[in-house]
């Protein structure tokens, strides 16, 4: 039976988990969703929520891939960023994209109150700036997205006001968004899974889908000991996706990053660090993104590697780039370290599609998937049962490119990118 990583979300759990049957025999079913992270289970409760009758297979247990482990940060937005994307496919393209953004930080808090799912979510997130240059930058982004997008709940914070809201002097000043926010990312997906099974999801763990054989009339899914005939699949396996052979593998980048979790900070401590318990995330190229927990326990994540080999490294890394933001936390304790993958597209926006009238997928939320998870889930069901979409169309219009050279060569290619741009953070480039 799988199990959690040891992370301080696994032990933070309000309520047990219920273990979920494995499946066997045959089964049938209108949708089967492969994945139990936030992307499978969003399509499952929708599809679920329009009349379908859905079987959910995940390979270990609900929310063991990057939605149970995750920084819990919830920002809207692509991680490319939306002045990219109207810069090459116009603003009326980048207008929707922004919009469906938009739908997905609220699809979080309509999905709290209407499961009534306790997940210790917050309101307010920074960006904090390294450089000179990048601090102008946000103040530019923030003039352009109230012109623009009419987006008015961000606030420029000046070198003094960033200090005082996160308790570093590191930063140049950031820009505080009132629309972001953070959550305990694994109490929020077991409530989606408590969701789903209140709306008839059959949900299976430990239940790996090892082939999937196109018929006439349907998809059969085979796991070990059994299988599933649908008449659709939605593959929702991000970066844990490995030999489902279905040509959408080579599109997402899976790479490492790693979290630390301290000690609860004493109240002296307390005081001065994140008074406002916004969550922040900083414009380094391995990015620091970092929060407190319910428990005032600091939750900071950063080191990214593409290479899974030097574990210890990574890990002292994260320490080390704690240090550097909070010295005065140069002593507190690290009661817990852990790490997953996420999975970025080239161009750092999520890969949402179908290959054929009867498999969909999603994937490639390249650190951004705590909120468009949940939208992609929607889109997907909203395909599944009424055919094409204009949303799904805005992302089918974003053409993915293949990481070069398969799995062995990417990493590689990403090691070397990654390098260059940290020296340029060292360097303040
Ligand atoms: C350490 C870390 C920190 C992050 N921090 C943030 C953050 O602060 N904010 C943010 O927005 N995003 C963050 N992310 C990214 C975010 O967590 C992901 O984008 C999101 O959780 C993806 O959800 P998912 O459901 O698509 O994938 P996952 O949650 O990874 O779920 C995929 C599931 O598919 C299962 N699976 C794979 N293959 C099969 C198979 N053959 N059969 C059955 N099941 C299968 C896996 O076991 C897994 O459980 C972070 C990610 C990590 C790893």
């Amino acid at each position: 039976m799988s199990q959690y990583p040891n992370s301080y979300y696994a032990t933070s759990l309000s309520q047990q988990k219920d273990d979920l049957p494995t499946l066997i025999d045959d089964h049938e079913c209108d949708l089967c969703v492969i994945g139990g992270g936030f992307s499978g289970l969003s399509t499952a409760i929708e599809a679920a929520e329009r009349g379908l009758k859905v079987i959910l297979l995940e390979q270990n247990i609900i929310g063991w891939g990057a939605s149970g482990r995750n920084g819990g940060q919830i920002w809207n937005d692509v991680a490319w960023g939306i002045d990219g994307i109207e810069k090459k496919y116009g603003l009326k393209h980048a207008m929707q994209l922004w919009n469906i953004s938009q739908a997905a930080v609220d699809l979080i808090d309509e999905r709290i109150k209407s499961f009534n799912i306790e997940c210790d979510k917050k309101s307010g997130g920074i960006h904090a700036a390294t450089s000179l240059s990048k601090f102008k930058e946000y103040e530019n982004d923030l003039k352009y997205k109230l012109k623009t997008y009419n987006y008015d709940k961000l606030e420029v914070l000046d070198k003094a006001k960033a200090d005082h809201e996160i308790g570093s002097s590191l930063y140049y000043g950031g820009i505080l968004d009132r629309g972001a926010g953070h959550l305990h990312p694994l109490k929020y997906a077991i409530g989606l899974m408590n969701a789903a099974l209140s709306l008839g999801v059959k949900v299976y763990e430990n239940s790996p889908a090892k082939t999937i054989l196109q018929n006439i009339n349907d998809i059969e899914v085979l796991i070990e000991n059994g299988k599933v005939n649908a008449k659709k699949i939605a593959v929702c396996c991000n970066a844990y996706i490995e030999g489902l052979n279905l040509g959408i593998e080579n599109k997402v980048m899976p790479c490492e990053t790693y979290i630390v979790c301290t000690e609860p900070l004493n109240i002296d401590l307390q005081k001065n660090i994140l008074p406002n318990d916004y969550c922040v995330s900083d414009t380094n190229f391995d990015l620091n993104y970092y929060r407190l927990s319910e428990s005032k326990r600091m939750i900071f994540g950063g080191a990214v590697g593409y290479s899974l080999k030097n574990v210890e490294g990574l890990k002292k890394r994260t320490k080390k780039q704690l240090n550097r933001v909070f010295p005065q936390l140069k002593n507190i304790k690290v009661d817990y370290i852990w790490g997953g993958l996420i999975a970025i597209t080239v161009n750092r926006v999520p890969d949402i599609g179908m290959i054929n009238e009867k498999i969909f997928y999603a994937q490639g939320f390249s650190g951004h998937g705590v909120a468009f998870t949940g939208i992609a889930g929607k889109i997907l069901a909203e395909n599944i049962v009424s055919g094409k979409t204009s949303e799904m169309e805005a992302f089918e219009k974003i053409k993915h490119r293949n990481f070069p050279g398969g799995r062995l060569f990417r990493m590689p290619l990403l090691v070397t990118i990654s390098a260059m741009q940290r020296m340029m953070d060292i360097f303040n480039v």
